[in-house]
């Protein structure tokens, strides 16, 4: 196929991140399965739901542009995808386990924060505005994911802030008490990264 417009191009790499969005709605539950902090759990969980949400999203995306929604096997996901399963098999102690699952879970946001970022200002450019303000509402939402996996990535080692940082709320684990109160109720998950 000849990239001969920029829009084009857009159709093109639209059809590769429908791709990886169908690929994650797979991998996440092994993932969530997998972990065992259970803040983790539902973090990956609720991720699936969200991700179902995009799906959609980017089926309204192809409609704006008057194109039926097609995939295109993205290779990038598969990859990262594997990676994730390879280090999935391994003998892990659990809270060494979940470090690498958020690891994992973090490079695929942070592939399709690249991918959305890149198709918002195509779209945008194209002057397909209604595709641009829904590729920039999961863009914002794949930004929310990676932010609550950095804080649960902290509270592996310090539990403070996973109590502070409320397992539910977006942008947590910026602990403000890094000091020693110890009333934390864990809600599950109980062992500590070994440094
Ligand atoms: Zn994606
Ligand atoms: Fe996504
Ligand atoms: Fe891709
Ligand atoms: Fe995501």
């Amino acid at each position: 196929m000849k990239l001969d417009s920029l829009n084009t191009l857009l159709e093109e790499e639209l059809k590769d991140v429908y791709s990886a969005e169908k690929q994650l709605l797979k991998a996440l539950p092994k993932m969530a399965k997998n972990a065992s902090s259970g803040d983790l759990r539902m973090a990956l969980q609720e991720h699936l739901e969200v991700t179902r949400g995009q799906v959609q999203r980017l089926e309204q995306v192809f409609q704006s542009l008057g194109k039926p929604p097609k995939a295109k096997t993205c290779k990038a996901m598969q990859g990262l995808i594997e990676e994730a399963s390879e280090m999935m098999e391994e003998d892990a102690e659990e809270a060494v386990m979940d470090a690498a699952i958020i690891g994992s879970a973090q490079k695929v946001e942070h592939y399709e924060i690249a991918a959305y970022g890149t198709l918002r200002t195509w779209a945008s450019l194209c002057g397909q505005n209604e595709a641009a303000e829904l590729l920039q509402e999961t863009l914002d939402e794949e930004g929310e994911a990676d932010k609550k996996l950095s804080g649960l990535a902290e509270s592996l080692v310090n539990p403070e802030a996973e109590a502070s940082g409320g397992g539910m709320s977006s942008g947590g684990g910026k602990s403000s008490s890094r000091s020693s109160g110890r009333s934390s109720s864990r809600k599950s998950g109980g062992s500590k990264l070994r440094r």
